[in-house]
This record gives C-alpha cells, structure tokens and sequence, in this order.
C-alpha cells in the first residue's frame, strides 16, 4: 500500500482530545507514515508529539494553525515553522491573552446563569489555550446541549449567549509570522467560509499574491466535487502551488473526523518538505 500521511491534526494543546504522544500512538496504528500538529495558536505539543514520533518511527511535520481575519473569518495552515521564532512566539503569546480576557467573559455569562464553573477549573481541564470547543464540550456536560454541533448551533456559535468575541490577527499578518518563522503558509479548508466560487477565487488569488503557497485540498468538510474543483484550480493558479489536506482530528470533540481520513498520499507531504527547504523559488 501507498504511504500515507495526515496534515491537519489538532492535540490537547489546543483543542482536540488526544496528547501529542497520543495522537502519534494512534497514527502509527492507523498506518500513517508522518503527520502534521496543527494546533490552532500553540507550538507547545510539538515537542512531545516529535518524541513519541521518533519512539514509534514517524515523521512530525511541525505545524500551527490560525484563525485570521479576511473578509470574515479564514484558517491558515502554516508548516514547517520553527517553533522558537521569537516573533512567532510574541505574537502567539498576544493571541492567547486575548482568547483568555474573551474566555472569561464566557465563564462569566455561565455563571450569571447559575453554572457552576470557574475559569480555573478550565485552565486546570483544558491547559492554556481554551476555545469554544472546550466550552461546547462543558455545556454538554451541563445537559444544556445534546452535542458538541448542538451547542455551536444554539449556545457558542457567534453573537449566541455563550459567546463573546476575540481579536484575531490579519491574513497579511499571519502569512508574515509564519514566513518569518521558516513555515510555509496554507489555506485551511477554503470550503468551510461560504463564499461563492468568485469570492473564493479571489480570496485564493489574494492569499497567493501575499505569499500563501499552498491550498487544503482535501478535508472532512470538502465534497469529492470540491476536491476536485480545487485541483483543477490550483493547475490553473501555479505550478508551485501546493495541494495539502487532513483530517482535521481533534478526538472525540469531532467525532465525525477520523485521523487518516481523508486520504492524503505521502508525495503531497514531500512537496511541501520540498517548499520548506526552498523558501520562495518563485516571483512574488
Ligand atoms: P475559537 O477559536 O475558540 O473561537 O473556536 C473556533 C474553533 O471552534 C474552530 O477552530 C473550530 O475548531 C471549532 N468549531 C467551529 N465550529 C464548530 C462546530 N460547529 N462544531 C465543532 N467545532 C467547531
Ligand atoms: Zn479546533
Ligand atoms: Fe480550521
Ligand atoms: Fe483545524
């Protein structure tokens, strides 16, 4: 069989269920042969997971991921970064005091409605970088939603009583922090922002034109038709652009995403390796 890889991974530094060895255990099984930690706003799992990497002979990818601000909200993938860069680590420390003056403003609509929480007992739970998942999962528990989706839809989702709003950085000044830091920057999963396909054209030619190299081509939330839409863009746009994809794992706060699915082959993974090492091999 074909070596295989997952490049969207999310572990228990961010917002998904499993530790980084965990993850990596799980990945190994899954007959994975390298995967990415794309932890939204946090490095920190990537040194355990390339522990456990080098125990159970499979390659780490380091990675992060970014919510930015566009016309509305887009994900950026970044690869290959170095993880202590100290702009990157500047910026991300900014982003996780932001998410926590937000996160208490959650915690304390919670218990003007009689909840009995406190924003330690997150901390202590869920580690430094708290998003609304982590909520969603504790108001499940609450008995207040039936699931993790039933709890974005009516309780976390935007402007909804459990919600309040955070900063998020710029696309120009993502795609920065991580050429900065030796990454090589990603669109994440350009389906899941609604645009019509001439807002999404645009977006991907914005993005292109600021130094974005690559597009998540294949992803939980993207059709077969999708998928190949975006192929057969990306052949048009350049022939450096780069076609990633993953599950976008975050354990059992998306049950629906299955590390290793869909399925990405092991070459997509050695065009980006190649696209780290030679920074900018084109014309901007
Ligand atoms: P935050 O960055 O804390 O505002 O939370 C946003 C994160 O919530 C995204 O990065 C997704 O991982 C997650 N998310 C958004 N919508 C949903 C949903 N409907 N179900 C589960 N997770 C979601
Ligand atoms: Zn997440
Ligand atoms: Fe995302
Ligand atoms: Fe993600």
């Amino acid at each position: 069989m074909d070596k295989r890889v997952d490049l969207h991974v999310h572990t228990t530094s961010s917002d998904g269920t499993f530790s980084p060895a965990e993850v990596v255990r799980l990945a190994k099984k899954n007959g994975l042969s390298a995967i990415a930690i794309t932890d939204h706003d946090t490095v920190n799992g990537i040194e355990e997971a390339q522990a456990a990497g080098r125990e159970v002979d499979l390659e780490i990818l380091p990675g992060i991921e970014f919510s930015t601000r566009y016309q509305g909200a887009v994900h950026l993938l970044g690869y290959g970064i170095d993880r202590n860069n100290e702009e990157l680590s500047t910026a991300l420390e900014g982003i996780v005091r932001d998410r926590d003056s937000r996160n208490r403003k959650v915690v304390e609509a919670m218990q003007q409605d009689g909840l009995n929480i406190s924003y330690e007992q997150m901390q202590a739970r869920f580690g430094e970088v708290i998003g609304r998942p982590h909520f969603a999962q504790v108001l499940v528990e609450f008995g207040l939603a039936k699931d993790v989706p039933d709890a974005f839809r009516r309780l976390v989702g935007k402007g909804m009583r459990y919600w309040a709003p955070r900063t998020t950085l710029s696309i120009e000044r993502c795609i920065e922090l991580i050429l900065h830091s030796g990454g090589v920057p990603v669109i994440a999963h350009p389906f899941e922002y609604g645009y019509d396909p001439s807002n999404l054209d645009s977006l991907i030619v914005y993005c292109m034109d600021h130094g974005v190299r690559g597009i998540e081509v294949r992803h939980p939330s993207h059709t077969k038709e999708q998928m190949a839409l975006l192929e057969s863009l990306i052949s048009r746009y350049s022939p450096h652009c780069l076609m990633t994809g993953g599950s976008d794992f975050h354990g059992t706060i998306k049950p629906h995403n299955f590390l290793g699915q869909p399925e990405i082959p092991y070459t997509w993974y050695e065009r980006v390796k190649e696209a780290i090492a030679t920074p900018f091999p084109y014309q901007l």
